[in-house]
């Protein structure tokens, strides 16, 4: 019994501890507050307050709920007794995608040194140029504004499969909820998502925000299926893997979304090219594959779909426990090859010359085997390679016309253009790198 009063008071307590932070016992009082934004222009968040005397400083405070460092800011304002303050996040020059949520408060301090600071709230920044219509469960909110209900119904049901199949195959489940928009057009795709972005774009995955955006007009509903796979497994495998200290080889973090895309057979926009140089020969190396793509559209095909066969083969011969594993590993920040031979007990030369070997085809000849990549630990983010991840179509007119009898192109970016990257490795500074596709 005396167990239960403790504990009743210990919960009272904390109660009027959370109580005092919000009205402050020294006289402190926020009268006012809100915050309200335009997509790609402002959030803006205004506060009025007052206090027994001249309130001195007033702070604004935000950080990105899926991230760590926080944001202090100093706000001008007119000291007094009665405040009112204005912090505006201008998203011109800084950009957020849509989707993304803010955690924010403010810290007021008088002239006495008393302060108070105002309880943790979330704002939901959304693009509201579009009626967008959502449909929702605890893992994905799927939103889009052109297309009836079943267009949004099969593109939720779709990400809902992608995410069975990549913990039924690849042993990976989602850890944080994601949100997913859905742009009715290609222009209007490439207005939401930042300035100087490439024109065949066809989508990109915010991987710290936990936001995919995508291009999918109605007419190209088959493109969009596979696009929305294919960047929610970026998404779900960079919750699982991220650290510090390095990255996924490039042939496992593209090949596992081409899988995804379809565990059975590698998607026509691959095969194609795979097969014809698995016929004549001419594969390029996995250390090759281990960085950047190339840029070269027909060679980018190649290394997308080796990249999903090799992943295939992988889940095929060692298992789904094992993939499981190395992704394990590769979270720790693991070099390449030293997480290769933990979990499947091979180097990359003997992972490739097995693969090479089940295709029936030679080992790889010495003349092939350059020094082996390493992951860039260390690395600010601003290096990331311009040409890594090019669209494989060789097709990059962006043209609304072209765009509903023509495919855009696979979603793989080189993720976020320079200017968007900075805005994101300031808001990563802790982890010392952006992250991109
Ligand atoms: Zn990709």
């Amino acid at each position: 019994m005396q167990k239960k009063i403790y504990s009743f008071a210990l919960v009272l307590g904390m109660l009027l501890g959370l109580g005092v932070m919000v009205t402050a016992q020294n006289g402190l009082q926020v009268l006012e507050q809100s915050i309200e934004s335009e997509f790609r222009d402002h959030i803006t968040a205004r506060l009025s307050a007052e206090g027994p005397d001249e309130i001195t400083q007033v702070e604004f405070f935000y950080r990105v709920v899926s991230q760590k460092a926080t944001s202090r800011n100093v706000v001008d304002f007119e000291p007094g007794m009665t405040v009112e303050a204005e912090y505006i996040q201008d998203q011109t020059s800084t950009y957020f995608p849509p989707g993304t949520e803010l955690e924010y408060w403010w810290k007021l301090t008088d002239a006495n040194d008393d302060t108070l600071k105002t309880e943790r709230q979330t704002y939901l920044y959304l693009d509201n140029r579009y009626p967008f219509k959502t449909l929702s469960n605890d893992r994905i909110t799927l939103y889009w504004y052109k297309g009836d209900d079943e267009f949004g119904q099969e593109l939720f049901d779709q990400a809902n499969r992608a995410l069975d199949q990549l913990e039924k195959n690849v042993g990976v489940a989602l850890e944080d909820s994601l949100k997913i928009f859905i742009y009715g057009s290609h222009n209007d795709l490439l207005d939401a998502i930042s300035v100087g972005a490439q024109e065949w774009t066809g989508g990109q995955a915010f991987t710290d925000y936990g936001v995919v955006v995508m291009g999918v007009s109605p007419g190209n509903l088959d493109w969009g299926l596979k696009a929305t796979t294919h960047e929610l497994t970026h998404l779900v495998i960079h919750q699982a893997t991220d650290n510090p200290y390095g990255d996924l080889p490039r042939w496992l973090d593209e090949g596992l979304a081409v899988y995804n895309e379809d565990p059975e057979r590698l998607d026509s926009q691959f095969r194609h090219s795979f097969e014809a140089a698995v016929d004549s020969g001419s594969l390029m190396t996995l250390q090759t594959l281990s960085s950047s793509f190339p840029a070269d559209s027909n060679a980018a095909n190649l290394a997308y779909g080796e990249s999903g066969a090799v992943v295939k083969f992988i889940i095929d011969t060692y298992g789904t426990e094992a993939m499981a594993h190395l992704l394990d590993i590769f979270s720790e920040g693991s070099l390449y090859d030293d997480a290769l031979e933990e979990a499947l007990g091979v180097d990359t030369r003997e992972l490739d010359n097995a693969w090479r070997d089940s295709l029936g085809l030679p080992p790889i000849a010495d003349a092939q085997v350059e020094a082996a990549p390493q992951p860039d630990s260390g690395s600010d983010g601003a290096e990331a390679e311009p040409d890594s991840g090019a669209t494989p179509q060789s097709d990059s007119s962006s043209s609304e016309a072209q765009e509903e009898s023509q495919s855009p192109s696979l979603p793989c970016l080189p993720g976020l253009t320079p200017i968007v990257a900075l805005g994101v490795i300031a808001w990563n500074r802790r982890k010392g790198r952006a992250s991109f596709f």
